[in-house]
């Protein structure tokens, strides 16, 4: 759990800004991680900046002829360890600042994980819900013309995220191969099957966030066979996580998605729910900013949405005896403090969701290789890699008495630092 030291460090940091953005909370973070650095403390503040943000504008003619333009942006964090890796999000609410955060939390994912890779995100402002099959492709293939210019397999190499997916990824992968005159598989990973995809993939975020969650209850003594779990978000993460602790015995209480709320003591039917939310739009039920939700008793908490859902107020009612962060920046640094005082356990995004990464590499090699791996020998691989990275982060964290978060931080950051150093700065 959190000490002083941690938290006042990162008090003082949180209180400057004046609005909880994605951006700010990172940097609460990486504050809270200097300390355990030693020498390489020299080198952190590389992680306060982006190493390249793109900002472009991506017209497109709509069907009824209209030209409308959107902002799109793709930023690479940190490429000391290798090309950057991350996803692509296509959201109303997508900002050049919530961009930057996620792409360094893959700088600290990947590193966390141990894979070659850097951190790399982008995303596009825009409700995709509001667009024609047609109106989406085009907007994708513009968008992937307009960064084509810095991605790359040996580059940068996307992937699905919120409101993307393999159709999405098959597009970026067209676009980008036509524009090069050859077939580049391996600039995005989350493709179609037979254009290179990786078995597993679909799941694989879902996958990780069961894995680090089994560990984790396995660890405080909670026996997942009916163990009561209350899940944000249902898309690719939420859905896939919960049919994996539906499948381990646990009873799924409470589910929310941008849509709407449902809410259910006898548990849901989660195989139904996924086959019905892909026809209709959502889970329906009761209101989606119902309350409720984050009052109703349960034992593990999934959160597979948005950032920034965890909030203060909502660590003070939380029943859960886990956090598992599905999503990316679920927690703001004061929640994390509240949850950590209250002795929940939270296990970190930069570890928990790090099982999409993870099979994005798998996917990566099998591309480059041209030789492709079971279902059964991916999904073993993710958990062995998962587990040892956890066992790796645990043991950290109680040798410094420290958060899972800031000792999955200590971890990443000693091995981005250190490449850092070894290279050294050009010129
Ligand atoms: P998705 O688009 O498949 O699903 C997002 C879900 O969140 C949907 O159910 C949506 O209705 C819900 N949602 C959105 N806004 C909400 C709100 N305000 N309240 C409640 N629910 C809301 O996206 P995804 O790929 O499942 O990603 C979810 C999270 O996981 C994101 O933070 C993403 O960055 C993170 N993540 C995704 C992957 C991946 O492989 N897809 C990997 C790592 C992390």
């Amino acid at each position: 759990m959190t000490n002083t030291n941690e938290k006042t460090a990162a008090r003082l940091s949180y209180a400057k800004s004046d609005a909880p953005s994605p951006w700010a909370t990172y940097l609460v973070q990486v504050e809270r991680v200097a300390p355990y650095l030693g020498n390489l403390a020299r080198w952190v503040e590389t992680l306060r900046h982006p190493k390249r943000t793109m900002i472009v504008d991506v017209p497109i003619e709509m069907d009824d002829g209209v030209v409308r333009h959107f902002e799109g942006f793709r930023v690479q964090h940190n490429l000391s360890r290798g090309p950057g890796k991350g996803g692509v999000r296509f959201h109303p609410q997508v900002t050049l600042d919530e961009t930057m955060a996620l792409a360094a939390w893959m700088t600290i994912k990947t590193a966390a994980m141990d894979l070659p890779f850097g951190g790399a995100k982008g995303g596009i402002r825009v409700d995709p819900f509001m667009l024609s099959q047609n109106e989406l492709e085009k907007l994708t293939r513009r968008y992937t013309s307009e960064i084509s210019m810095i991605i790359g397999p040996q580059k940068d190499i996307p992937a699905p995220d919120v409101n993307t997916n393999a159709q999405v990824m098959a597009w970026m992968m067209d676009t980008y191969s036509m524009q090069m005159g050859f077939t580049a598989s391996g600039v995005v990973t989350g493709k179609p099957l037979h254009l290179g995809g990786s078995l597993g993939r679909v799941k694989a975020t879902g996958r990780g966030v069961f894995v680090t969650g089994r560990e984790a209850a396995s660890r405080i003594g909670l026996a997942l066979e009916g163990a009561r779990v209350c899940i944000q978000g249902f898309g690719n993460v939420g859905s896939s996580a919960a049919e994996l602790f539906a499948y381990n015995g646990a009873r799924i209480v409470a589910i929310q998605d941008q849509w709407g709320t449902l809410i259910d003591e006898a548990g849901i039917d989660v195989k139904a729910l996924v086959a019905t939310s892909h026809q209709t739009k959502g889970i329906g039920g009761s209101p989606a900013n119902n309350e409720a939700f984050w009052d109703t008793p349960c034992d593990i908490l999934i959160l597979a949405a948005l950032e920034s859902q965890m909030t203060p107020d909502r660590a003070r009612r939380t029943t859960a005896k886990m956090v598992l962060e599905g999503a990316n920046g679920p927690t703001l640094p004061g929640a994390d403090d509240i949850l950590s005082d209250r002795n929940i356990l939270v296990m970190p995004d930069v570890i928990c969701n790090a099982g999409g990464v993870t099979v994005s590499y798998f996917e990566w090699v099998q591309d480059f290789s041209s030789f492709f791996w079971s279902e059964n020998e991916i999904n073993a691989r993710l958990d062995t890699l998962m587990v040892e990275a956890l066992r790796k982060i645990w043991a950290c964290a109680d040798r410094n008495s420290i958060s899972l978060r800031t000792a999955t931080y200590v971890i990443a950051c000693e091995r981005i630092l250190t490449a850092r150093q070894e290279r050294g700065l050009y010129p």
